[in-house]
């Protein structure tokens, strides 16, 4: 793989294979940037195919995570690692530990937090070895599950979209379709239901769909049905490219808000939805209360997190929606631009090709 001039590179300040013999560790770092303060980002575990996989993974994840931390106003800034392995068969808190290691030895410049393959008590594993690790449990003095961060500000994001589009300050009534009822998508669901909101559901499993039926009234329909709901909003939290070629035609929506990272499968997809009169709410804008949560958590200090000031900052997140929305219809340009444009503002570097996707 050419790494320094494949597209996702992107001028990373930092790449680094890690790796311990003992316990078989054979992770990858990168720092994308710490313009704004420490890179921040989380540790993701998977069995990639190959290990050129996995640096492509670990430097686009990166990169995404510069541009939700500037978009957010946070002072950090952008990294991501990955393990290689698979995190049901192959993980053990050694080598979660040899892990911490191999953070502590970047002094600070790469904060570890957790990603899929990974959870609070591997964060409890890699804090034995280093500081620069955050999202542990409350117990331990930490911020624990960022679920319920993210789906607050996608609620309030969403409201501004609505504020936008359909000219309300209510959601009493409006109709939105919700795909994937997981950690951040039945939160989301209980917020719209007590605003007064109609819900349409689908997931995969059906005890979710069947619990949003019971306790929030909700209408459940198979997965491959939601993509054509006569719905107002469509929010996606469950799966990335979700806006594509054939479901785009399917589209009676006015407007996209959901906590589901990278939801364009390309950025042409975009400049689509401008065209069709669909409001994009960009992911990576709207799903930032997780690293939110979690970067004041380790701005904070060891035990020092303070929730208040973290949700104060999350309710921020609307205004950023707002801005979005504002240069999209001065520019005329899409909304996933928008937010790319402003997001390198705050990363110091003169513009490069744009990006929407963030992790
Ligand atoms: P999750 O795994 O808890 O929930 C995903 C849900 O989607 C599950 O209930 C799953 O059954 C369902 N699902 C999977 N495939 C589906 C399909 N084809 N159709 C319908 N439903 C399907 O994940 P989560 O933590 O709730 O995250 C949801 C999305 O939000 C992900 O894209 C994630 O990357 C993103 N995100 C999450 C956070 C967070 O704080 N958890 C932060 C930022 C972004």
């Amino acid at each position: 793989m050419d790494v320094f001039s494949s597209p996702d590179f992107d001028h990373h300040e930092q790449v680094v294979m890690a790796s311990d013999a003992e316990t078989g560790l054979k992770a990858i770092i990168a720092i994308h940037s710490t313009h704004r303060g420490p890179a921040l980002g989380g540790c993701r575990m998977w069995a990639y195919a190959s290990e050129t996989e996995a640096v492509r993974d670990a430097l686009r994840l990166s990169r995404g995570m510069s541009y939700k931390s500037s978009l957010a106003g946070l002072p950090l800034g952008g990294g991501k690692s990955v393990i290689i392995g698979d995190a049901r068969t192959t993980k053990t808190p050694a080598l979660m530990e040899a892990m911490g290691r191999a953070v502590e030895r970047l002094a600070g410049r790469y904060v570890v937090a957790e990603d899929v393959g990974t959870n609070t008590e591997d964060m409890a594993s890699i804090r034995k070895h280093t500081r620069h690790v955050s999202g542990v449990l409350p117990e331990q003095g930490g911020s624990g599950d960022p679920s319920p961060a993210t789906a607050w500000g996608v609620f309030n994001g969403l409201k501004q979209a609505v504020k936008h589009k359909l000219k309300t300050d209510s959601l009493e009534g409006v109709h939105v379709a919700v795909q994937g009822l997981g950690h951040v998508g039945y939160y989301l669901a209980e917020h719209l239901h007590k605003a007064g909101a109609r819900l349409t559901v689908t997931d995969i499993r059906p005890e979710n769909l069947e619990r949003a039926v019971q306790e929030l009234g909700a209408t459940a329909i198979d997965p491959d049905r939601i993509y054509g709901v006569d719905a107002e909003v469509f929010a996606p939290c469950a799966l990335g490219a979700v806006v594509n070629d054939s479901t785009l035609p399917q589209f009676r929506f006015k407007i996209i808000a959901g906590a589901a990272n990278n939801q364009l499968a390309e950025a042409r997809h975009g400049f689509i939805l401008l065209e069709r009169g669909v409001l994009y709410t960009p992911d990576y804008a709207l799903n930032a209360g997780g690293v939110i949560n979690v970067g004041y958590e380790y701005i904070s200090g060891p035990n020092g997190y303070d929730r208040d000031k973290a949700w104060a900052h999350i309710n921020r997140i609307p205004d950023t929606i707002a801005r979005i929305f504002a240069l999209a219809d001065a520019e005329g340009i899409p909304t996933s631009l928008a937010a790319d444009r402003l997001a390198e503002e705050g990363l110091g570097k003169t513009a490069p090709t744009g990006t929407s996707k963030a992790a």
